[in-house]
This record gives C-alpha cells, sequence and structure tokens, in this order.
C-alpha cells in the first residue's frame, strides 16, 4: 500500500513566463520511454514481482522504496508541466475573441484540446506512455542492470531538457531529479556490485558530465543530497542499508539512509482557466449545491 502525503518534494519556484513549448519538451521527462512514469512503474512491477524475497531482501527492499520515492517524481513533473502551461492564453470566456489562438503555435495541442492546459501521461511529441517501457524478466540480475541503463537513460534526457529551457520551474525540477536519479543509478550499480563482485565505479558518470556543472543540482549535492537514500515507509524496507552504503563513487562521501522522506512543500494551487471551461464550475451553484445537501443531511 502507498501512504499518501499532499506535499510536493521541493517548492517550485514560478515560471519566467508561461511556456507551452518548454511543458512539452517537460513531457519527456513524464511520459518518455526514460520519464519518470517508466522508473515508477518499472520498480513498481519488479516489487510485486519479485522471487525469493525471503534470501534477496535487501534488493527487494531497494527496488520497492525506489518505486516509492519515482512517484514524489512524476508529481514534480507534473506540477512543473502545469505551472508552464498556466496562463498561456488569453484569459475569458468569449469564444469569438479566439482565446486559444496563441495554442495554435504550441507544439503539443491536447495540452489545450484534452486537458485544462495540464500534464498528461505523454512524451513530448504527444505519444502515449506504454506499457511495454516496463521490463520485469525474474531476473534479479537482468532486472538490476536494466534499471541501472534505465536511470542513465533517464539522465540523459533530463541533461537535454536542461539544454532545452533556461525557465527557472523547470530547471528546479529538472536539478533536483538529477541528483536524486543521481541516487538510483549509484544504488543499483550497488546493487549489482554486492550481488556479482563487479566493480562499477569506473563506469560513473554517464552520460560523462557531472551533476556539479548544473548549478540547481551542485546546490542539492553540496547540501549531500546525493548521499541519502530516503525511506519511503514508516516501518518497512529496514534493510536498505546493507546495498546503500559505502562510498560514493564520484566525490567518496559516505552513503546513508534515512529514515524519512523529503519535508517537501505544498503543491502549487493551479488557478483557473474560463477559456479553458476548466475546472468549469459555476461557484455559485456549488454553493447552493452544497447547501442543499447539507440541509438534505439534517432533514433525515
Ligand atoms: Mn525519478
Ligand atoms: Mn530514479
Amino acid at each position: 500500500m502507498i501512504l499518501r502525503l499532499d506535499r510536493i518534494a521541493i517548492d517550485l519556484p514560478e515560471p519566467k513566463a508561461p511556456s507551452p513549448n518548454a511543458a512539452s519538451a517537460v513531457q519527456e521527462l513524464m511520459g518518455g520511454r526514460f520519464g519518470e512514469m517508466s522508473t515508477l512503474m518499472n520498480y513498481t512491477f519488479q516489487s510485486f514481482n519479485f522471487r525469493g524475497r525471503d534470501k534477496l531482501r535487501p534488493f527487494y527492499d531497494l527496488i520497492a522504496n525506489i518505486a516509492a520515492e519515482e512517484y514524489s517524481h512524476i508529481e514534480l513533473v507534473a506540477y512543473t508541466i502545469n505551472l508552464l502551461l498556466t496562463n498561456s492564453t488569453a484569459q475569458g470566456t468569449d469564444p469569438t475573441k479566439t482565446p486559444l489562438a496563441s495554442a495554435l503555435d504550441a507544439r503539443n495541442h491536447y495540452h489545450f484540446i484534452a486537458s485544462g492546459q495540464t500534464a498528461l501521461p505523454v512524451d513530448s511529441m504527444g505519444n502515449p506512455w506504454n506499457g511495454s517501457y516496463v521490463f520485469s524478466s525474474g531476473n534479479l540480475k537482468l532486472d538490476l542492470l536494466h534499471n541501472f541503463f534505465l536511470e542513465c537513460g533517464a539522465r540523459g534526457n533530463k541533461i537535454r531538457a536542461y539544454e532545452m529551457t533556461d525557465d527557472p520551474t523547470a530547471r528546479a525540477m529538472i536539478g533536483y531529479l538529477l541528483v536524486r536519479g543521481g541516487v538510483h543509478v549509484v544504488a543499483y550499480a550497488r546493487a549489482l556490485e554486492k550481488l556479482t563482485g563487479a566493480d562499477l565505479k569506473p563506469l560513473f558518470p554517464i552520460p560523462d558530465i557531472s551533476n556539479q556543472k548544473f548549478p540547481e543540482a551542485r546546490k542539492l549535492e553540496d547540501q549531500g543530497l546525493h548521499r541519502i537514500m530516503f525511506r519511503f515507509s514508516p516501518e518497512d524496507y529496514r534493510e536498505l542499508s546493507k546495498v546503500w552504503n559505502g562510498p560514493h563513487p564520484e566525490d567518496g562521501s559516505e552513503l546513508v539512509v534515512e529514515d524519512a522522506i523529503p519535508a517537501g512543500a505544498p503543491p502549487p494551487n493551479l488557478p483557473e482557466e474560463p477559456q479553458l471551461t476548466a475546472p468549469g464550475v459555476d461557484p455559485e451553484m456549488l454553493r447552493d449545491m452544497m447547501s442543499w445537501m447539507e440541509n438534505g443531511k439534517r432533514f433525515r
């Protein structure tokens, strides 16, 4: 089971300006093959499908725990997309004024036609996220190799999305996810090392560019965020530390398990978009309905 908190992992800054095309690029980090929906669903299915858990508990704990963290990553990507799309068209309810005219030049029309200028489970080209992105072979070594590859691929996509937009919201999100994804790369490498005795240290980093090159990531690494595996459960996944230990392969700092999740921040409140009939509720009518229902309860 998942325990849900009404918070997101970091406090996202406001965008410099609305940017539907930056939002489109960021969609790759949501619903692309290497996006957060893929990491979430890969580790979720691998944890459901794990065989021999009693003998291999630390590896199960690692995969299940990272799956829970990935949920917080899809949230962060979604809110970045939502903030970038907010106010990206003219406001107003008169359709003859063509309030959505600016959407015509936006790369992803689904953001305006299928949603209320909000995130969708699609990639940067609007292709729906796809269950075939999930790899769950049942062979632990193979699954861990895949996860290592997936996190490195995800890192590559994040770097390229960062290079496409200088929007502060997108960059704050990507900086944070570069650091957390970096933790996952190291975690799966450590797991493979523990399981096989292989030395993966010379592989780091893939792609060959340090997180220190990204100011938003550097700030967080200077606070030690790249060394921390958060335990995303009040009581469980106690054997994480049997895998997550030893020196970090890049800077030699000590890897630590923290018995808590990130403090996070309240999710941004998204304003109404009347020209999109979103949310499409008349506040006065809603108030009347609520009081009518309240009274109904009282009379029963
Ligand atoms: Mn992630
Ligand atoms: Mn990850």
